[in-house]
């Protein structure tokens, strides 16, 4: 893609800090198949260099750092750090936290002692070191203050300067500025980045893993993207930027626009490694039941009219369409899915386009919206066409919901069968297809429907 970066030629010469090989994990589920959340996952962190590790929910980024992190041990495959496969916490590696994880009965200055107690660190060392980290990361000031006296921003400064006070050569963080707003998550970021470029951070390298591409490119060095349905490292790109980097230049917009492109090749209709169950095929005949992400029809017509707008006129690139609706990653993927699913809309490149099929819905009527949606769903959704030919059949026009859950719960987890159907019910009810009674459990068709 783009020729490796002198900082990123250099990182290579120096050494390996971690290096995982070969690394596979599987929860045991209740089903008959266990959900293998990474596959055969190959990486190594040099010093000197700031690793991302972007993927969606679900695709089993906590999962990896907490192996990394020796918090977990994988099925298979091993971590190497300093020379020796991982087997429990080490001392040289810390982790911050989404939820900064403070404990609230400590103040600041307890919280950030807490990892030099663990390594046994007393006395004047101990208070010079937690004074350097609360210092350094701008807390000083609130050595006293306790958690919840403190904004969000300031308790993850909390955590970082936790992880920071034992001066680790291996950084973790999960999604660290994820759950921060979006002012107090830019200062924290260009703080953090700041602080490694002057060389003042006490650590030899990071790994931080987030589910938003901006972040990723403002932040690192070099990019993972981490598929699902299992977690796989599918791309491994270096950021061709120095810092500080601006978000604005037409050479950063195209990267991120390169990765989102990436990202949405042969993407899954549902991002969560549970999928791996539900793409399963079903010997009996009958079609394997998709697990549908929780969309709403308001949410797809909304898309669907923001696209055939002006000035985007039925295109759009995907990280302008996310900010047009403010809408994350997260958001939009299962969103352009459906559509595509319905094939209202396509994925293509890290743009959308809405279909022919598409347009017409946006130019329609209510009652013509209603017929095309109920067109697409009977065509394209197979579960909604069982269960529709169902309650023809049926002289009551009800069903049980239950039968199809337990059909369902041959090839996706129970969480993802009620899901689904919720999904389903939406959209059904939306083109009039049938109804669904919450009390008894019932799909059913109402009387002028029934023939
Ligand atoms: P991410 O951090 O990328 O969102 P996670 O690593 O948290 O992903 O989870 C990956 C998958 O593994 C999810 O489907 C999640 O439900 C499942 N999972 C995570 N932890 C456990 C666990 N302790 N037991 C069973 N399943 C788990
Ligand atoms: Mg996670």
């Amino acid at each position: 893609m783009t020729l490796p970066s002198p900082e990123f030629q250099n990182a290579l010469r120096r050494p390996v800090l971690v290096e995982a090989r070969h690394v596979s994990q599987a929860y045991h589920k209740d089903s008959a198949v266990d959900l293998q959340v990474l596959d055969d996952v190959n990486f190594s962190i040099h010093a000197g260099e700031i690793v991302g590790l972007l993927g969606r929910s679900g695709s089993g980024k906590s999962t990896l750092l907490r192996i990394l992190a020796g918090l977990l041990s994988p099925t298979s495959g091993e971590v190497v750090w300093k020379d020796h496969p991982i087997e429990g916490p080490q001392s040289g590696i810390a982790m911050v936290f989404q939820s900064f994880a403070l404990f609230p009965w400590m103040t600041v200055e307890e919280n950030v002692a807490l990892g030099l107690d663990a390594k046994g660190i007393q006395g004047q060392e101990r208070d010079r070191l937690v004074e350097n980290a609360i210092n350094l990361i701008g807390l000083g000031g609130y050595e006293n203050a306790w958690p919840k006296e403190l904004s969000g921003g300031m308790q993850q400064r909390v955590g970082l300067a936790r992880a920071l006070v034992v001066q680790p050569d291996l950084l973790l963080m999960d999604e660290p500025f994820s759950a921060l707003d979006v002012l107090t998550a830019e200062n924290l970021r260009t703080d953090l980045v700041e602080l490694w470029s002057e060389k003042k951070l006490p650590v030899q390298g990071m790994l931080v893993v987030t589910h938003n591409i901006e972040e990723a490119v403002l932040i690192c060095d070099r990019i993972m993207i981490f598929s699902s349905n299992p977690g796989r490292i599918a791309h491994n790109l270096t950021v061709p930027f120095a810092h500080p980097r601006n978000r604005e230049d037409l050479a950063f917009r195209q990267f991120v626009d390169q990765i989102y492109a990436l990202m949405t090749q042969r993407a899954p209709i549902v991002s969560e490694a549970d999928m791996a169950i539900g793409v399963k095929q079903s010997n009996s005949g009958t079609p394997a039941f998709m697990a549908l992400p929780s969309v709403s029809i308001t949410m797809m017509i909304g898309m669907m009219e923001a696209l055939a707008a002006p000035p985007l006129n039925g295109r759009a690139d995907l990280p302008m369409l996310a900010e047009k609706l403010q809408l994350e990653l997260d958001d939009l993927f299962p969103l352009g899915e459906s559509l595509e699913l319905l094939r209202l809309a396509e994925l293509e490149d890290g743009d959308i386009i809405l279909t022919n099929e598409g347009v017409h819905f946006v130019l329609s009527d209510m009652d013509e919206r209603k017929a095309i949606m109920g067109h697409a769903l009977i065509h394209n959704v197979p579960l909604v066409k069982m269960i529709r030919n169902v309650l023809d059949e049926r002289p009551t026009h009800s069903t049980s919901a239950e039968r199809f859950r337990d059909e369902m719960g041959a090839t996706m987890s129970p969480d993802y069968a009620r899901q689904t159907l919720q999904t389903v019910v939406g959209w059904a009810r939306f083109a009039e297809l049938f109804d669904f009674d919450e009390e008894g459990d019932r799909f059913y068709l109402e009387e002028d429907n029934a023939e």
